[in-house]
């Protein structure tokens, strides 16, 4: 059910504590333990949440908040697939439920919305939520929250984006209903293993963003863009399994680092000292 991947050690990092000690072990995906329903009350606030100390490193994230390269720009639509790649079972979501199988994928930035709609919802109902940036406290305990009011949830998070996937199957409970629009703190006890791994998910993620941006430093912008188009045309190759037949004759050699990719297929060729290797998915996910 774990998706297990191993962190190539090229990947310098800048704050390296992470919550699980065997660390070395990256997971893309987590099952949830099922827990009964508590009564919860929901406090509200004028003012969105601000980052939490126990889901991000507070010097990471500042450092985060001020980078101006987002190396995935391109991939967007394509972190659904992404993350539904990495659970076993195969999912088809569809914009409208046509039988009590199917998933509707629920993509709401506001958290009182994601929150309403899984409280119409009817029972027996299957969602996949899609949250993006856990960094406060609230999201995760609205996590929390799915695995009390549904059988079955497990988590899967990008490897591009600082997105996760909820995939929650069959509502066997209600919730209360939701009055305002910033949720404060549902008053719920978050369990230390779902911490632990948003914690470092988020340093994983945060490392790598700070990391291209560092080797892009002084690299001039039209190389930078023409980098990335071609890195992120090689992400979604990837993630949507589309392999072409190519001759691979048309190749653009990096300025910044030891590849070269086709500008026709985005196959990747690594160079590593005088020894040149295809790249495999593992080495290639670590490296970008
Ligand atoms: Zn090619």
């Amino acid at each position: 059910m774990i998706m297990i991947k191993i962190m190539n050690t090229r990947l310098r990092l800048y704050v390296n504590t992470f919550k699980n000690k065997n660390y070395i072990n990256v997971m893309s995906t987590l099952l949830l333990n099922k827990t009964n329903l508590i009564d919860y009350e929901i406090t509200y606030s004028k003012n969105m949440s601000r980052p939490s100390k126990t889901l991000v490193n507070p010097n990471l994230f500042n450092l985060f908040s001020i980078v101006k390269i987002d190396p995935y720009s391109e991939i967007k639509e394509d972190i659904i697939t992404e993350c539904l790649n990495y659970l076993n079972d195969n999912f088809t979501l569809e914009n409208e439920v046509e039988s009590e199988c199917d998933y509707i994928l629920i993509d709401y930035i506001c958290l009182h919305e994601l929150y309403t709609y899984i409280y119409n919802c009817n029972y027996n109902r299957n969602v996949v939520i899609r949250i993006d940036d856990i960094y406060n406290y609230p999201k995760i305990q609205f996590i929390k929250l799915m695995s009390m009011i549904f059988l079955h949830v497990v988590i899967s998070v990008s490897s591009y984006k600082n997105t996760t996937l909820v995939v929650c199957t069959d509502k066997i409970h209600s919730i209360k209903e939701c009055k305002q629009l910033n949720i404060k703190d549902f008053n719920i006890k978050v369990d230390q293993y779902i911490i632990n791994f948003f914690y470092d998910y988020n340093l994983r993620h945060l490392n790598k963003i700070l990391y291209v941006n560092n080797i892009v430093q002084g690299v001039h912008s039209d190389v930078i863009y023409t980098e990335l188009k071609l890195i992120n045309g090689y992400i979604n190759s990837f993630i949507n399994k589309r392999h072409i037949p190519c001759d691979c004759l048309d190749i653009y050699t990096s300025v910044v680092c030891n590849y070269i990719v086709c500008k026709r297929c985005f196959r990747i060729t690594l160079f590593d000292h005088f020894l040149d290797f295809q790249a495999s998915e593992a080495d290639l996910n670590a490296f970008l």
